[in-house]
């Protein structure tokens, strides 16, 4: 089995498992469904990614990842991180991944994210989460450490960028809709982005 779906499969179990903690989330500052979008588009995804060879290299699984969750989840998150995928995947060479291949797919997956939303890093949106978390995974790998200390370094500041979506207003997506009384509430996509991240560094410990 390609490792690609393995992680893939890591990722839905973790989603899955947050589905009602997103959605209660959305529920305070959107229409309570990020859960539920998150988990259908996951559970696609692996369904899917299941019907490839086993052997499927890196870029092929996540561009069928892209794919599906562009056409099975509705609302912003869908597009954005079927997105993302798709970018990443236009960065994968072969089968191995190293540190610097981490960074240009996670880099390569914000850009992706900023092009399509218009947003940037301060709006209150995933972007919260997945900057810092490229920056200190870089930061780190720059500095010779070790790439599970670079993970957990990128899912440290990950988890304080969801943090610091609390004290900040929301200018994207449904979020916006609320101005000021957006202050205070964790951000939905911010939160995804932090599972996510968390669910792929624990697959790589193991
Ligand atoms: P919807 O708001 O359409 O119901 P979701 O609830 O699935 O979609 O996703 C909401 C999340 O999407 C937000 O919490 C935010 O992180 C993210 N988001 C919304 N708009 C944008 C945008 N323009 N750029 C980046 N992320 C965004
Ligand atoms: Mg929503
Ligand atoms: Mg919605």
């Amino acid at each position: 089995m390609s490792v690609a779906i393995s992680a893939l499969e890591a990722v839905s179990e973790a989603i899955g498992r947050n589905k009602e903690y997103l959605t209660s989330l959305d529920a305070a500052i959107g229409d309570a469904d990020h859960g539920i979008n998150m988990a259908r588009g996951f559970d696609a995804v692996v369904a899917k990614a299941r019907t490839l060879p086993p052997d499927a290299d890196v870029g092929t699984v996540l561009k069928t990842a892209g794919m599906t969750l562009i056409s099975t989840v509705g609302g912003a998150a869908g597009p954005l991180y079927g997105t993302a995928f798709l970018r990443a995947a236009g960065t994968a060479q072969g089968a191995a991944i190293d540190g610097a291949a981490v960074i240009r797919m996670l880099e390569a997956a914000i850009n992706g994210i900023k092009e399509r939303g218009k947003a940037v890093r301060g709006e209150k949106t995933m972007l919260d989460a997945l900057e810092p978390a490229v920056e200190a995974f870089a930061d780190r790998y720059k500095a010779g450490r070790p790439l599970v200390e670079c993970l957990d370094a990128a899912c440290e500041a990950a988890d304080k960028g969801v943090a610091f979506t609390k004290t900040i207003i929301a200018t994207k997506g449904r979020a916006s809709y609320l101005g000021e009384r957006s202050i205070g509430h964790q951000d939905p996509g911010a939160t995804s982005s932090f599972i996510i991240l968390k669910a792929l560094a624990d697959f790589c410990r193991q």
